[in-house]
């Protein structure tokens, strides 16, 4: 199966012999919150820890925070501190490795934190934003996290007004141009890695079906299936994202000696 991604790493180590190139060209990952349950922070539809105390869909929207913002903000500095702590793991890696080796073409990723990036990535498409930077509802002004104190809840401006993380609640539009840029990477590419997500927060779900009518082959890798793998994935790759694609990679470069 991998079999155009290694050629074309194979062609870089022989590119002098002029041969014709059947390689896959491009190759986009689309990545949700089941990339970095490995990393220690849970996802949403997994059965673990922060999402049964707190419901996702009470508290993701932006309804919910307007309406309450000191109670949603309780569940934010809780997956804050989880994301502070946390380290990317070989999924993250791999790609970041993927992406040096010239392999990759970006990352595309509905997940806020800032993990990609750790790992080394360069070209993220954050499409759900960063927990990384607050902004307030009043005026716009932007702060690092960092430097906010989160006590008392909610985190104001200087101005009064009511700060929110950067990222995008349930009932807010994609951040314009990180919507562009995913669709024009998933149209344009010719293999679209799924990584980790359960493809049903809509429009991020859309991305594999561009790509596979834009002609792309599609390799999920999941846990479990999800809505693509009858319909839209060619490919269902079953198990922990870290093995898989550090198998993947050791398909392409051949595995590390011992
Ligand atoms: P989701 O929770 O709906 O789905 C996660 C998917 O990952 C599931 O299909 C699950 O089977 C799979 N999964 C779990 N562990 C895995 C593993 N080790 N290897 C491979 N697959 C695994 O998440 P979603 O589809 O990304 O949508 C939820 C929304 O909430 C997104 O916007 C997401 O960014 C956000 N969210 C982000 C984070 C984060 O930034 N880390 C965490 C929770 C939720």
């Amino acid at each position: 199966m991998w079999n155009g991604i290694r050629r074309r790493g194979e062609r870089r180590a022989d590119q002098k012999n002029g041969s014709s190139d059947p390689a896959i060209k491009k190759v986009v990952a689309l990545t949700g919150a089941g990339i970095s349950v490995e990393s220690g922070i849970p996802d949403f539809r997994g059965p673990s820890g922060l999402w049964e105390k707190f419901d996702p869909m009470e508290y993701a929207t932006i309804e919910a925070f307007t309406a309450n913002p000191k109670k949603v903000w309780a569940m934010l500095r809780e997956m804050g501190e989880l994301v502070e702590n946390s380290q990317p793991n070989p999924a993250h890696r791999v790609l970041a490795r993927l992406e040096q080796m010239g392999l990759l073409s970006s990352v595309v990723t509905q997940n806020i934190d800032n993990l990609h990036q750790a790992a080394g990535s360069k070209r993220v498409i954050e499409f759900h934003g960063n927990s990384k930077k607050l902004i307030c509802m009043n005026c716009n002004r932007s702060y690092d996290r960092q430097e906010v104190k989160l006590e008392p809840l909610p985190p104001r401006c200087t101005c009064r007004g009511v700060l929110k993380p950067n990222v995008v609640f349930f009932g807010e539009p994609i951040p314009w141009g990180a919507h562009m840029e995913a669709r024009e990477e998933a149209g344009s590419c010719e293999l679209m890695l799924v990584i980790g997500t359960s493809a049903v927060v809509s429009p991020a779900c859309d991305l594999p079906v561009i790509a596979k009518r834009a002609g792309a082959t599609i390799v999920e890798v999941n846990l479990e299936e999800t809505q693509l793998t009858r319909c839209t994935s060619h490919w269902f790759l079953k198990g922990p994202a870290s093995l898989i694609l550090q198998t993947l990679l050791d398909e392409i470069v051949g595995p590390k000696p011992t």
